[in-house]
């Protein structure tokens, strides 16, 4: 079986593995920082930028993200909070959206959703409904609960594990570019 693996790198991170293949417990915590190749760790860090760019329309609630093909490497999808405007149009709900409506209700299974932070239970819950197979995001709900922006205490990895009847994803990666995200939470307005 293929293992499906929840993981951070960086320094001073808690690598953290999702095994799908562990039948107990399939959430579980390591100390290990399993291997991620150059390649993809740089192709994770183009694409956050690409996030942290879309995060930086908003200065107040910097969440943004883009949805990558993951094969092509095209970027399908963008966008960012605006929760001004609708409280649930979280960057996450609003990139599947922007999805929708250029490609069409298909074709989730082909891509990586990237995101400044961790998904809420809300936008976790889109993205399994929506089968999106790899999430990856920067900065952990609680370096955004402490910038002063109240999180629903349920992590991405819990709200996957609820949802394993018809969500098993390929791979959910924490912290990357955790540092240049943490400092658009740390630096926002109106705090
Ligand atoms: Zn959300």
């Amino acid at each position: 079986m293929i293992s499906r693996r929840v993981f951070t790198y960086g320094l001073g991170a808690l690598p953290l593995i999702y095994s799908a293949a562990s039948s107990s417990k399939n959430i579980s915590e390591s100390s290990k920082t399993p291997n991620i190749s150059e390649a993809e760790k740089s192709k994770h860090e183009k694409f956050m930028k690409m996030a942290i760019e879309q995060a930086k329309n908003n200065k107040t609630y910097p969440f943004g993200a883009v949805i990558v093909n993951e094969e092509t490497g095209e970027v399908m999808a963008e966008g960012v909070n605006s929760g001004a405007m609708n409280p649930i149009n979280h960057g996450e709900i609003v990139a599947i959206n922007n999805f929708v409506d250029k490609h069409g209700n298909s074709g989730f299974k082909s891509l990586t959703l990237y995101t400044t932070g961790e998904p809420c239970s809300m936008c976790m819950s889109a993205i399994a409904w929506c089968g999106i197979p790899r999430v990856v995001w920067a900065s952990s709900i609680e370096k955004i609960r402490a910038s002063g922006i109240g999180q629903i205490s349920i992590s991405a990895l819990e709200v996957a594990e609820k949802a394993k009847e018809f969500y098993q994803p390929d791979s959910l990666i924490a912290g990357v570019l955790a540092s240049e995200s943490d400092k658009l939470f740390d630096q926002r307005h109106n705090k």
